[in-house]
């Protein structure tokens, strides 16, 4: 009795009939209502009486919002594979991974040579499938830099560019009848689609054992190879034949096939609403109650059905993917998968994690925390992905990635608090809060995460009127590395509150933060062209309008590497928190007399259209960032002489200063891990090349006192007592000790016992 351990699934199989063109589509919307997992079409291209159905399925996708779309099954002699490989990852992607490929070699070769396709013997049909399955997943490949060339007497493909990758991991399902097929579904595909009206009783056995055996000869596990079944009949009172009479002798019909024949998905063939609602609501259920007593409780959804072969061929070892628990089954990323190349890599890193936990709850946070532990391999963070000292990926290690707890909620209007998940990104926060006539000053960047900033510091566009983003802060919700999930504010665990803010990626993951945001209206927003040719001059005139600026002026300014031939410019970006036009001018004055005035603009807009700057896509960075950073009181002619010399170099390609002190500096040094609070100003520089970096780094050491860690990607140990002070580290270090004797969090600026007292 085969149990190929898939979960039952159901789905509709509806005429793609074009005349009224809306019925199918209604069908394919009542089929969502009624909860089928899967709405399927035939595909003939030659029927005139048919709507094109891969547009059927575009359209079905777009009016729908949760049942997946497939053909049933798409006809390859009249669908370049190559073409189709990119259009279903096209829909598979607009559509949120709701996209199932189901294929057939054709039939109908009158119809399809007329139609301009090639008739196929059908030994030539079966060769041509496959040949059809290389180009489509060789397209899918986008893990794969190489062009793909699939040199088949019937597709061939030379040179193709792969990618990219679907959202999901499309099966390819395969409509077969003959043993030739099946063995090709055994040895390719995902899974096995006849109908029942077209198979005689033992078919279905004999089936899956050709396509079982096919499976094992190349080393798969056939419970990789999803079994579906078309069938098709009619409720009435009285039984007259196979799937005609009452709910009860339909699940009596259905169960065996289920049980001993191993269907895991049924798909109904009806155009007739009543039908679908009755096998929804009378056979579904009780089918399903009906399998759950022979064969032992139904698997959630998502459990870990077997991983196909090429996907274990990729797996890394350190890591028992077997042990993962069931419940992260959803959660579960690994290399093979289709979703791996956007989930690899960060805004700045480029990574090759062995498990990617992309989890969506506290009670998963947990679980994957745990099971993260028992592997011998590194552990990394991830919530926005924009870590430049955090190393939210890694080679070879476990990532765990809270970017789906992303929530944004209000929690009282009265005293403008609010709660964020750590993966909301500070574009969406600001966009949120806007209409309520809110913001939190968070940073420059809208696609950065709340996880790492949050727990850092964050100096932002209102850093001197409203101070750091911690300094919002007043409770968080925390994983800690034993588990337990705690509560940490004023007056619970007000330790642990102090070391998350400044310091908090060493104690846990954060899973939800709550702020008491400001009132903010219009405010001022400049961006400002200088020439920055007396480079030192200019750097420490800018830097003294900006000190003597009031608060509600915060700029940052930007120099790139020097140009042969071209003139040093420096780009100054401004807010001034106000939403008059007079006081606006008046603060950007002295900043726009810093140097000679190239270019400039200037407009009255909200802080949320600032902060949304940032574009959705994944990231896909390659390589190592290597980032500096340091804190200074004032630019002083000696520390603008250095900084000069240092551009000349040409060894910095991104150079930074942004303004803080104002309100960052009234909070007591103590009352935070963020401790440099003094500073006026926080500088940053970007290098190709750490050794270079470094050394030119090195030589303005002197100047600073301190730095900001979520700029610096140095990993030697005095870059710890660079970032707090000798009583915050101390501090620090016993709390380390305390909550995270193990040293579990260590991705990012880790506070280690030797390295605090050597560094
Ligand atoms: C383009 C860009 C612009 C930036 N602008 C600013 C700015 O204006 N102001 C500023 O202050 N910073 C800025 N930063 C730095 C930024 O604050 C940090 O890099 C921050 O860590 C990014 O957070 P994330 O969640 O996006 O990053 P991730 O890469 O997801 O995380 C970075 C690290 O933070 C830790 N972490 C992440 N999530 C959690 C969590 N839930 N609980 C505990 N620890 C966690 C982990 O150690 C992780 O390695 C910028 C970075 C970039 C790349």
């Amino acid at each position: 009795m085969p149990d190929y351990l898939h979960r039952l699934e159901f789905g509709t199989f509806i005429t793609p009939s074009n005349d009224p063109a809306t019925t199918p589509v209604a069908l394919a919307q009542l089929s969502e209502q009624l909860n089928y997992d899967l709405v399927t079409f035939q595909d003939h291209p030659y029927q005139p009486a048919f709507l094109d159905t891969w547009t059927l399925l575009t359209w079905v996708a777009a009016q729908t919002e949760r049942i997946r779309v497939s053909g049933n099954v798409l006809n390859v002699p009249l669908r370049p594979p190559a073409v189709l490989a990119r259009a279903a990852v096209s829909l598979d992607r607009l559509s949120g991974g709701r996209f199932d490929l189901a294929l057939g070699a054709g039939g109908f070769w009158d119809a399809i040579e007329a139609m301009g396709g090639r008739r196929l013997e059908p030994g030539q049909a079966v060769q041509a499938l496959e040949e059809a399955i290389d180009v489509i997943r060789g397209v899918w490949d986008a893990e794969n830099k190489t062009p793909l060339r699939v040199p088949g007497e019937f597709h061939h493909v030379n040179g193709a560019k792969r990618g990219p990758a679907p959202a999901h991991d499309i099966p390819i399902w395969i409509g077969a009848y003959k043993p030739r097929m099946q063995r090709i579904v055994g040895r390719r595909a995902d899974g096995w689609l006849p109908s029942l009206a077209y198979l005689k009783p033992g078919d279905l056995a004999a089936g899956n054992a050709k396509i079982d055996e096919a499976a094992q000869q190349v080393g798969r596990d056939p419970r990789e190879i999803r079994r579906i079944l078309n069938v098709s009949g009619k409720f009435q009172p009285q039984t007259s034949g196979t799937l005609q009479g009452p709910a009860d002798q339909w699940v009596e019909t259905l169960l065996p096939l289920a049980v001993r024949d191993g269907i895991g998905t049924f798909v109904l063939g009806s155009d007739d609403p009543r039908t679908l609602q009755t096998f929804a609501e009378e056979v579904i259920p009780a089918l399903r109650e009906a399998v759950s007593v022979e064969r032992g409780p139904e698997r959630p959804a998502g459990a870990p059905v077997v991983r196909s072969l090429s996907i274990r061929a990729k797996r890394r070892t350190g890591i028992d993917y077997d042990a993962v628990p069931t419940a992260l089954a959803d959660a579960v990323i690994e290399p093979g998968d289709a979703r791996y190349s956007r989930v690899r890599s960060t805004y700045m890193r480029g990574g090759s994690p062995g498990l990617v936990l992309q989890v969506v709850s506290v009670e998963q946070v947990v679980l994957a925390l745990a099971f993260a532990r028992t592997q011998d391999v590194p552990l990394a963070v991830r919530s926005g992905g924009h870590g430049i000292s955090g190393r939210s990926t890694n080679d070879g290690g476990i990532v765990l990635d809270v970017s789906r707890l992303n929530s944004i909620e209000i929690l009282d209007e009265q005293t403008r608090r609010i709660r964020l998940g750590p993966g909301a990104r500070w574009m969406d926060v600001a966009a949120a809060l806007a209409p309520h006539g809110w913001a939190l000053s968070s940073g420059d960047y809208g696609g950065v995460g709340v996880g790492g900033l949050a727990t850092a510091g964050g100096i932002g566009w209102l850093a001197r009127e409203h101070g750091l983003t911690i300094d919002h802060l007043r409770a968080v919700e925390i994983v800690l590395a034993d588990g337990t999930v705690t509560r940490a504010d004023a007056q619970e665990n007000p330790d642990l509150f102090w070391a998350v803010r400044g310091a908090g990626a060493n104690f846990g993951i954060v899973t939800s933060f709550e702020f008491e945001v400001d009132e903010v209206g219009d405010v001022g927003w400049a961006q400002l062209a200088l020439d920055a040719g007396d480079t030192a001059g200019f750097l420490q005139r800018w830097g003294a309008a900006q000190e003597a600026a009031p608060r509600d002026l915060t700029s940052f300014l930007i120099m790139g590497r020097p140009r042969p031939r071209q003139p040093i410019v420096a780009t100054v970006m401004a807010m001034v928190n106000s939403a008059d036009p007079e006081t606006i001018v008046a603060r950007l004055q002295p900043l726009a007399d810093a140097g000679p005035l190239l270019d400039q603009s200037v407009t009255l807009t909200t802080y949320a259209e600032v902060m949304a700057n940032a574009s959705s896509a994944g990231h896909n960075a390659q390589g190592e960032p290597a980032a500096r950073s340091g804190l200074i009181d004032h630019i002083t002619p000696e520390f603008a002489g250095a900084v000069a010399r240092m551009i000349a170099t040409g060894a910095v390609y991104f150079f930074q200063i942004r303004s803080v002190g104002g309100a960052v500096a009234d909070v007591d040094p103590a009352e935070t891990a963020y401790a440099n609070r003094s500073a006026n100003f926080s500088i940053t520089a970007l290098g190709a090349n750490h050794a270079e970096l470094d050394r030119v780094w090195d030589e303005l050491h002197s100047h600073f006192g301190g730095l900001y860690l979520s700029f610096d990607t140095d990993l030697r140990p005095e870059r710890l007592a660079d970032a707090f002070p000798p009583a915050t580290l101390a501090r620090l270090v016993e709390i380390k000790a305390r909550l995270d004797p193990d040293n579990v969090f260590r991705d990012n600026f880790n506070i280690v016992r030797e390295q605090a007292l050597t560094g």
